[in-house]
């Protein structure tokens, strides 16, 4: 997979399997090749569990109260998912770098791509960008989505117009009983 600088689809990906979580191991395999992975995985009895297990990690990072904390768990994540960078050229690809040895298990692969996509795509557009649906702050409010923020101004906190319509009417109603 080609990281491209700002890690966009690698945090992308791992927002999507943290959203809608895929029911088997071909779901999970499905959804790499939607945000462009094309590596094949060799199978293991445990890819499924094993891959839900590092999105609840990461989960962890999109729900660290401070930016020191944020890069302490994702440190963790990458110290145990990463290698020093090496140049590979596989599956058409054309010369790219992989962060990770050679073990190519789904999710190991997953875990390097992510943790490092996540790295670089919160030190090159900001700490911040990075967090659950603002429209979930609100007790009783059924959204728990991850927002991955790549937009220009930096300013995305809803995961859908749906959210964002839904939080404002909220508040709405509450300067109208104020
Ligand atoms: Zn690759
Ligand atoms: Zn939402």
């Amino acid at each position: 997979m080609q990281l491209n600088p700002y890690g966009e689809y690698a945090v992308l990906l791992a927002a999507s399997l943290a959203n809608d979580w895929p029911e088997d191991r071909a779901g999970i395999e499905a959804r790499t090749r939607v945000f462009g992975m094309t590596m094949p995985f060799p199978e293991a009895p445990n890819d499924h569990a094993e891959t839900r297990r590092m999105i609840d990690q990461w989960l962890a990072v999109v729900d660290a109260d401070s930016d020191a904390e944020r890069a302490r768990l994702l440190n963790v994540l990458m110290k145990r998912a990463t290698a020093y960078p090496r140049l590979v050229d596989h599956d058409n690809e054309g010369w790219h770098l992989h962060y990770r040895d050679d073990d190519q298990t789904m999710p190991h692969v997953l875990r390097a791509v992510i943790s490092v996509g996540t790295a670089l795509h919160l030190t090159t557009r900001g700490m911040h960008r990075l967090a659950r649906c603002a429209a979930g702050a609100t007790p009783g409010d059924p959204c728990t989505d991850v927002v991955v923020d790549i937009t220009r101004n930096g300013r995305q906190r809803y995961c859908s117009v749906r959210c964002a319509n839904r939080d404002a009417v909220r508040r709405h109603r509450a300067r109208a009983q104020a």
